[in-house]
Protein backbone atom coordinates (compact mmCIF):
# COMPACT_ATOMS: atom_id res chain seq x y z
CA UNK A 1 0.00 0.00 0.00
CA UNK A 2 1.42 3.46 -1.35
CA UNK A 3 1.93 5.69 1.95
CA UNK A 4 0.65 9.14 2.66
CA UNK A 5 3.21 11.74 2.07
CA UNK A 6 4.13 14.29 4.59
CA UNK A 7 6.58 17.15 4.67
CA UNK A 8 8.20 17.54 8.15
CA UNK A 9 10.96 20.92 8.05
CA UNK A 10 13.24 20.51 11.26
CA UNK A 11 14.39 23.83 11.83
CA UNK A 12 17.20 24.93 14.92
CA UNK A 13 18.28 28.70 15.92
CA UNK A 14 21.85 27.63 16.78
CA UNK A 15 22.20 30.52 19.35
CA UNK A 16 22.97 30.71 23.01
CA UNK A 17 20.47 32.70 25.64
CA UNK A 18 20.29 36.80 24.58
CA UNK A 19 19.18 38.36 27.72
CA UNK A 20 20.75 38.44 31.25
CA UNK A 21 23.60 35.51 30.85
CA UNK A 22 24.38 33.79 27.74
CA UNK A 23 25.18 30.13 28.98
CA UNK A 24 28.18 28.55 27.27
CA UNK A 25 28.71 27.03 23.98
CA UNK A 26 28.99 23.62 25.37
CA UNK A 27 25.65 23.26 27.28
CA UNK A 28 23.86 25.68 24.67
CA UNK A 29 25.00 24.32 21.34
CA UNK A 30 27.41 21.18 21.35
CA UNK A 31 25.45 19.35 23.49
CA UNK A 32 21.88 19.61 22.69
CA UNK A 33 22.60 19.52 18.98
CA UNK A 34 24.88 16.36 18.98
CA UNK A 35 21.85 14.63 21.01
CA UNK A 36 18.89 16.19 18.93
CA UNK A 37 21.06 14.92 15.22
CA UNK A 38 21.72 11.76 16.77
CA UNK A 39 17.78 10.86 16.68
CA UNK A 40 17.05 12.70 13.38
CA UNK A 41 20.02 11.23 11.27
CA UNK A 42 18.74 7.80 12.78
CA UNK A 43 15.75 8.54 10.52
CA UNK A 44 17.69 9.25 7.58
CA UNK A 45 15.75 12.84 7.98
CA UNK A 46 17.55 16.22 7.10
CA UNK A 47 17.70 19.49 9.54
CA UNK A 48 18.65 22.84 8.94
CA UNK A 49 20.39 25.21 11.22
CA UNK A 50 20.36 28.95 11.43
CA UNK A 51 23.18 29.91 12.95
CA UNK A 52 23.39 33.46 14.95
CA UNK A 53 26.39 35.01 12.92
CA UNK A 54 25.67 38.30 15.15
CA UNK A 55 27.30 36.08 17.65
CA UNK A 56 30.21 34.43 15.93
CA UNK A 57 31.08 38.22 14.25
CA UNK A 58 31.43 39.55 17.95
CA UNK A 59 33.52 36.72 19.26
CA UNK A 60 35.85 37.74 16.01
CA UNK A 61 35.70 40.91 17.63
CA UNK A 62 36.75 40.00 20.67
CA UNK A 63 39.25 37.02 19.75
CA UNK A 64 42.42 39.46 19.70
CA UNK A 65 42.09 40.52 23.57
CA UNK A 66 40.26 37.58 24.95
CA UNK A 67 42.00 34.41 24.07
CA UNK A 68 38.70 32.68 25.35
CA UNK A 69 36.92 34.39 22.33
CA UNK A 70 39.49 33.21 19.45
CA UNK A 71 38.78 29.53 21.13
CA UNK A 72 34.88 29.87 21.47
CA UNK A 73 35.02 30.95 17.58
CA UNK A 74 37.40 28.19 16.23
CA UNK A 75 35.64 25.14 18.34
CA UNK A 76 32.34 26.99 16.43
CA UNK A 77 33.03 27.39 13.49
CA UNK A 78 34.33 23.58 13.85
CA UNK A 79 31.38 22.02 15.26
CA UNK A 80 29.21 24.50 12.19
CA UNK A 81 31.50 22.53 9.56
CA UNK A 82 30.56 19.27 11.20
CA UNK A 83 26.84 20.28 10.76
CA UNK A 84 27.46 20.66 7.36
CA UNK A 85 29.72 17.99 5.87
CA UNK A 86 26.94 15.40 7.82
CA UNK A 87 24.58 16.70 5.20
CA UNK A 88 22.58 19.28 7.06
CA UNK A 89 21.70 22.93 5.92
CA UNK A 90 23.03 25.56 7.15
CA UNK A 91 22.12 29.49 7.07
CA UNK A 92 22.46 32.72 8.62
CA UNK A 93 20.43 34.25 11.44
CA UNK A 94 20.70 37.63 12.57
CA UNK A 95 20.13 39.11 16.16
CA UNK A 96 21.58 42.55 16.36
CA UNK A 97 21.81 43.49 19.88
CA UNK A 98 24.67 41.53 19.45
CA UNK A 99 26.09 44.88 18.73
CA UNK A 100 25.31 46.35 22.26
CA UNK A 101 26.43 43.33 24.00
CA UNK A 102 28.71 42.86 26.56
CA UNK A 103 31.38 40.24 27.40
CA UNK A 104 32.31 38.91 31.28
CA UNK A 105 35.01 37.76 30.79
CA UNK A 106 35.06 36.00 34.48
CA UNK A 107 32.32 33.46 33.47
CA UNK A 108 33.05 33.60 29.57
CA UNK A 109 29.53 34.32 28.85
CA UNK A 110 27.82 37.71 27.66
CA UNK A 111 24.67 40.05 28.36
CA UNK A 112 22.77 41.13 25.74
CA UNK A 113 20.26 43.43 27.63
CA UNK A 114 20.44 46.36 25.66
CA UNK A 115 17.67 46.01 23.03
CA UNK A 116 17.69 49.25 20.81
CA UNK A 117 19.20 47.57 18.02
CA UNK A 118 16.81 44.34 18.35
CA UNK A 119 15.83 44.86 15.38
CA UNK A 120 17.66 45.40 11.67
CA UNK A 121 15.33 47.99 10.85
CA UNK A 122 16.87 49.84 13.53
CA UNK A 123 20.29 49.60 12.30
CA UNK A 124 22.25 52.18 10.38
CA UNK A 125 23.00 51.05 6.78
CA UNK A 126 26.78 51.06 8.44
CA UNK A 127 25.37 48.73 10.28
CA UNK A 128 23.70 46.48 8.84
CA UNK A 129 25.99 45.87 6.32
CA UNK A 130 28.45 44.84 8.93
CA UNK A 131 26.03 42.14 10.51
CA UNK A 132 24.84 41.08 6.75
CA UNK A 133 27.37 40.94 4.66
CA UNK A 134 30.02 39.92 7.40
CA UNK A 135 27.28 37.46 8.54
CA UNK A 136 27.15 35.17 5.21
CA UNK A 137 31.00 36.04 4.65
CA UNK A 138 31.64 34.16 7.75
CA UNK A 139 29.37 31.31 6.96
CA UNK A 140 30.88 30.95 3.94
CA UNK A 141 34.21 30.67 5.43
CA UNK A 142 33.20 28.05 7.18
CA UNK A 143 31.17 26.07 5.43
CA UNK A 144 33.39 26.27 1.91
CA UNK A 145 36.34 23.92 2.84
CA UNK A 146 33.81 21.07 3.89
CA UNK A 147 31.13 22.23 1.10
CA UNK A 148 32.88 23.74 -1.89
CA UNK A 149 29.32 23.91 -3.89
CA UNK A 150 26.99 24.79 -1.16
CA UNK A 151 24.29 27.52 -1.78
CA UNK A 152 23.69 29.67 0.99
CA UNK A 153 20.34 31.01 -0.21
CA UNK A 154 18.28 30.66 3.28
CA UNK A 155 17.74 33.38 5.62
CA UNK A 156 15.55 33.37 9.21
CA UNK A 157 15.30 36.82 11.10
CA UNK A 158 16.23 36.96 14.78
CA UNK A 159 13.26 37.07 16.96
CA UNK A 160 10.70 36.47 13.68
CA UNK A 161 11.94 40.55 12.98
CA UNK A 162 11.82 40.63 9.62
CA UNK A 163 9.72 43.35 8.72
CA UNK A 164 9.70 45.67 6.58
CA UNK A 165 10.80 43.19 4.44
CA UNK A 166 11.85 46.28 2.20
CA UNK A 167 15.50 46.78 4.92
CA UNK A 168 16.07 43.26 3.96
CA UNK A 169 15.42 42.84 0.56
CA UNK A 170 18.87 44.31 -1.18
CA UNK A 171 21.05 42.08 1.09
CA UNK A 172 18.57 38.78 0.15
CA UNK A 173 19.41 40.27 -3.58
CA UNK A 174 23.43 40.92 -3.18
CA UNK A 175 23.53 37.90 -1.48
CA UNK A 176 21.38 35.50 -3.60
CA UNK A 177 18.98 34.48 -1.15
CA UNK A 178 15.96 32.69 -2.40
CA UNK A 179 14.32 31.70 0.76
CA UNK A 180 12.93 32.85 3.80
CA UNK A 181 11.46 30.75 6.83
CA UNK A 182 11.24 33.53 9.23
CA UNK A 183 7.26 34.01 8.74
CA UNK A 184 5.11 32.34 11.99
CA UNK A 185 1.57 32.91 10.36
CA UNK A 186 -1.10 34.36 11.87
CA UNK A 187 1.20 35.73 15.33
CA UNK A 188 1.78 39.16 16.32
CA UNK A 189 4.02 41.15 18.76
CA UNK A 190 4.38 44.81 19.11
CA UNK A 191 6.97 45.64 21.39
CA UNK A 192 9.74 47.59 22.47
CA UNK A 193 12.62 45.06 21.66
CA UNK A 194 10.22 42.62 18.56
CA UNK A 195 7.93 43.62 16.05
CA UNK A 196 6.72 41.47 13.92
CA UNK A 197 2.87 41.17 12.35
CA UNK A 198 2.25 37.84 10.37
CA UNK A 199 -2.24 38.34 11.24
CA UNK A 200 -2.35 38.87 7.43
CA UNK A 201 0.04 36.59 6.15
CA UNK A 202 -1.20 33.53 3.96
CA UNK A 203 -2.51 30.35 4.87
CA UNK A 204 -0.72 28.42 2.74
CA UNK A 205 2.48 26.38 3.99
CA UNK A 206 5.34 27.79 0.82
CA UNK A 207 4.65 31.04 -0.76
CA UNK A 208 6.38 33.45 -3.09
CA UNK A 209 6.44 36.75 -2.28
CA UNK A 210 8.15 40.18 -3.15
CA UNK A 211 8.52 43.67 -1.25
CA UNK A 212 5.83 42.48 1.43
CA UNK A 213 6.28 39.23 2.98
CA UNK A 214 3.20 38.68 3.99
CA UNK A 215 1.33 39.55 0.67
CA UNK A 216 1.60 36.22 -1.49
CA UNK A 217 2.20 36.64 -5.14
CA UNK A 218 2.72 34.12 -7.94
CA UNK A 219 6.14 34.50 -9.65
CA UNK A 220 7.09 36.16 -6.69
CA UNK A 221 11.47 36.14 -6.28
CA UNK A 222 11.65 35.13 -2.68
CA UNK A 223 9.97 31.74 -1.53
CA UNK A 224 8.43 31.51 2.52
CA UNK A 225 8.11 28.47 4.09
CA UNK A 226 6.09 28.95 6.98
CA UNK A 227 6.38 28.12 10.32
CA UNK A 228 3.78 25.67 11.84
CA UNK A 229 1.51 26.38 14.67
CA UNK A 230 -0.60 23.83 16.77
CA UNK A 231 -3.58 24.79 18.90
CA UNK A 232 -2.77 22.89 22.37
CA UNK A 233 -6.17 23.15 24.67
CA UNK A 234 -6.06 24.96 28.42
CA UNK A 235 -6.83 21.37 29.82
CA UNK A 236 -3.26 20.08 28.24
CA UNK A 237 -1.47 23.25 28.50
CA UNK A 238 -2.44 22.67 32.65
CA UNK A 239 -1.36 19.12 32.69
CA UNK A 240 2.18 19.96 30.16
CA UNK A 241 2.83 22.44 32.89
CA UNK A 242 2.48 20.48 36.27
CA UNK A 243 4.00 17.00 34.59
CA UNK A 244 7.39 19.51 33.78
CA UNK A 245 7.22 20.84 37.13
CA UNK A 246 7.48 17.11 38.27
CA UNK A 247 10.15 16.38 35.54
CA UNK A 248 12.30 19.10 36.62
CA UNK A 249 11.98 18.14 40.43
CA UNK A 250 13.15 14.41 39.64
CA UNK A 251 15.60 15.06 37.55
CA UNK A 252 17.15 18.67 37.12
CA UNK A 253 17.01 18.54 33.68
CA UNK A 254 15.76 22.25 32.28
CA UNK A 255 17.34 24.38 30.22
CA UNK A 256 17.18 27.66 32.94
CA UNK A 257 20.32 26.07 34.51
CA UNK A 258 22.04 27.12 31.24
CA UNK A 259 21.39 30.32 30.27
CA UNK A 260 19.08 33.25 31.08
CA UNK A 261 17.60 34.73 28.10
CA UNK A 262 14.67 36.67 29.47
CA UNK A 263 14.85 40.16 27.91
CA UNK A 264 11.63 42.74 29.10
CA UNK A 265 9.31 43.12 26.90
CA UNK A 266 7.03 45.82 26.89
CA UNK A 267 4.20 46.65 24.65
CA UNK A 268 4.61 49.17 22.69
CA UNK A 269 1.78 51.22 22.23
CA UNK A 270 2.37 53.61 19.27
CA UNK A 271 2.89 50.40 17.36
CA UNK A 272 -0.29 48.22 18.59
CA UNK A 273 -2.86 47.63 15.42
CA UNK A 274 -6.33 47.05 16.36
CA UNK A 275 -6.25 43.46 15.59
CA UNK A 276 -9.41 41.44 14.42
CA UNK A 277 -7.69 38.19 13.64
CA UNK A 278 -4.52 36.36 14.73
CA UNK A 279 -2.93 35.38 17.54
CA UNK A 280 -1.04 37.41 20.79
CA UNK A 281 2.07 35.63 20.84
CA UNK A 282 2.20 36.03 24.40
CA UNK A 283 -1.34 35.07 25.18
CA UNK A 284 -2.71 32.53 23.33
CA UNK A 285 -3.85 29.04 23.17
CA UNK A 286 -2.14 28.53 19.77
CA UNK A 287 2.19 28.10 20.03
CA UNK A 288 4.99 27.08 17.51
CA UNK A 289 5.55 23.93 16.65
CA UNK A 290 8.88 23.19 18.33
CA UNK A 291 10.71 20.10 19.89
CA UNK A 292 11.26 21.88 23.13
CA UNK A 293 7.60 22.28 23.62
CA UNK A 294 6.82 19.03 23.31
CA UNK A 295 6.29 16.43 25.86
CA UNK A 296 4.43 13.23 26.68
CA UNK A 297 1.50 15.14 27.55
CA UNK A 298 1.26 16.47 24.25
CA UNK A 299 2.41 13.92 21.52
CA UNK A 300 -0.67 13.30 20.94
CA UNK A 301 -1.47 16.86 19.92
CA UNK A 302 1.47 16.60 17.84
CA UNK A 303 0.42 13.55 16.07
CA UNK A 304 -2.88 14.56 15.29
CA UNK A 305 -1.40 17.63 13.78
CA UNK A 306 0.69 15.38 10.99
CA UNK A 307 -2.25 13.48 10.25
CA UNK A 308 -4.70 16.64 9.59
CA UNK A 309 -1.85 18.08 7.64
CA UNK A 310 0.60 17.64 5.09
CA UNK A 311 3.29 20.14 5.98
CA UNK A 312 4.50 20.34 9.51
CA UNK A 313 7.61 23.10 10.16
CA UNK A 314 8.97 22.91 13.09
CA UNK A 315 11.41 25.66 14.95
CA UNK A 316 13.24 24.96 17.98
CA UNK A 317 16.43 25.75 19.82
CA UNK A 318 19.75 23.35 21.07
CA UNK A 319 19.39 25.79 24.40
CA UNK A 320 16.27 24.80 25.21
CA UNK A 321 16.38 21.15 24.84
CA UNK A 322 16.04 18.72 27.36
CA UNK A 323 16.42 14.91 27.70
CA UNK A 324 12.61 14.53 28.07
CA UNK A 325 12.00 16.48 24.51
CA UNK A 326 14.86 14.86 22.42
CA UNK A 327 13.10 11.35 23.64
CA UNK A 328 9.80 12.60 22.62
CA UNK A 329 10.62 14.06 19.21
CA UNK A 330 12.26 10.43 18.60
CA UNK A 331 9.18 9.06 19.36
CA UNK A 332 6.90 11.26 17.44
CA UNK A 333 9.53 10.98 13.92
CA UNK A 334 9.28 7.52 14.66
CA UNK A 335 5.93 7.49 14.20
CA UNK A 336 5.67 9.64 11.17
CA UNK A 337 8.21 7.44 9.04
CA UNK A 338 6.25 4.34 10.14
CA UNK A 339 3.32 5.52 9.20
CA UNK A 340 4.14 8.01 6.21
CA UNK A 341 6.04 8.88 3.10
CA UNK A 342 8.03 11.67 5.08
CA UNK A 343 10.15 14.25 3.00
CA UNK A 344 12.55 16.39 5.28
CA UNK A 345 14.64 18.60 2.55
CA UNK A 346 13.01 22.01 2.21
CA UNK A 347 14.28 21.95 -1.50
CA UNK A 348 12.25 19.58 -2.47
CA UNK A 349 9.36 20.96 -0.77
CA UNK A 350 9.87 24.35 -1.66
CA UNK A 351 10.01 22.88 -5.15
ZN1 LIG B 1 17.10 33.52 17.39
Amino acid sequence: MDQKRKQILITFDYELFLGNRSGSIENCLFSPTDQILEVIEKRGAKAIFFVDTTHLLTLKKHAEKYDACSKDLERVSAHIASISKRGHEVFPHLHPHWLDSEYLPQTNEWKLTKTDKYRFYHLTEAERNEVFDGSVELLKKIINPVNPSYQLDGYRAGGWCIQPFSVFEPYFRKHSIKYDFSVLGKFYLFSNAQYFDFSEAPQSSVYKFNSDIVKEESGGAFTELNISSIYISKQTQFLDKVFHKFYYKLTGDHSFNRGEGQIAVKIDPSLVKPQTTGHDILNSSWERVAIELMSQVKLPAYKDFLRQNDYMHFISHPKMLNKHNIRIFDKFLSFATENYQVETDFRKIAG
